[in-house]
């Protein structure tokens, strides 16, 4: 059975003392639960370093939003996986949609970075999606294939054993539109059976595969109950705990 994760994406929300205040409340709300599913929170850059105290103690993980695929250097406003790992940073999020549009980020660069966050250690959650255009112009499977391909490129068996993807329908983010559970599933089985055409059936039943696109207190469990929907990646509902703690509870109902 695949150990579910629920991962929050705050983006360009909190500032360090929001960052305290929703920490503190998390944590009091953590309380209620054994530990069943993993809870990742990803604030921003500036807040890394006062969450990473913060979540001291706890079994909350850190994850940052985004990261560069060099080593250092003269990259103006680009953060390394060493300052990352430096602060405790576990999970990155890499290929986020809104990275790709506002930032135009392509499989190859996601690609780029996936190898550079494996190689430090750090385990990337690596969005994938389709757009309304392409939902509707019926090429889902085809987009969602070729994305595969593209941000696994030369990864290795043991390289793709480390990695996470959410499936992050990209007309479902933040629209308050999420995609059904039935069809969120057939598209997390599609990802699975091209990874495992890819590598093998034993890698791809291991891999987690992450559902994110409006998930809230009302669909997470319907969501979270599909045969290959291993957890969420949130945005919108990860920036208030009693939101969040409410899909994080379905995920414990839901791991059984
Ligand atoms: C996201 O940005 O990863 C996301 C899923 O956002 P929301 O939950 O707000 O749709």
């Amino acid at each position: 059975m695949r150990r579910k994760i629920i991962a929050g994406n705050w983006k360009m929300n909190k500032d360090i003392h929001e960052t305290a205040t929703l920490i503190a409340e998390l944590r009091e709300r953590m309380k209620e639960f054994k530990n069943e599913v993993d809870v990742v929170i990803c604030p921003s850059y500036t807040s890394l370093v006062v969450a990473k105290s913060l979540i001291k103690d706890s079994s909350i993980k850190l994850g940052a939003q985004n990261m560069l695929q060099h080593d250092d250097g003269a990259y103006t406003g680009e953060v390394s996986t060493k300052m990352l790992t430096a602060i405790g940073c576990e999970y990155v999020i890499l290929g986020h949609s809104e990275r790709r549009q506002y930032f135009k980020e392509t499989d190859e660069l996601i690609n780029a970075k996936i190898k550079k966050a494996l190689s430090a250690g750090l385990t990337p959650i690596v969005c994938i999606g389709e757009t309304l255009d392409e939902r509707e112009a019926g090429i889902t499977d085809k987009i969602i294939t070729t994305q595969v391909n593209g941000v696994l490129r030369g990864l290795t068996s043991s390289e793709v054993e480390k990695l996470l993807i959410a499936y992050e329908p990209v007309w479902a983010i933040g629209t308050g539109k999420n995609a059904t559970p039935e069809q969120a599933n057939q598209v997390h089985k599609l990802i699975r059976k091209q990874v495992g055409q890819m590598y093998s059936w034993a890698i791809a039943e291991k891999l987690i595969i992450q559902y994110g696109g409006s998930m809230n207190a009302q669909n997470a469990s319907a969501l979270l109950s599909q045969s290959d929907i291993d957890g969420g990646l949130i945005g919108g509902a990860s920036l208030k705990a009693d939101l969040f703690m409410a899909i994080v509870q379905a995920g414990v109902e839901s791991s059984g």
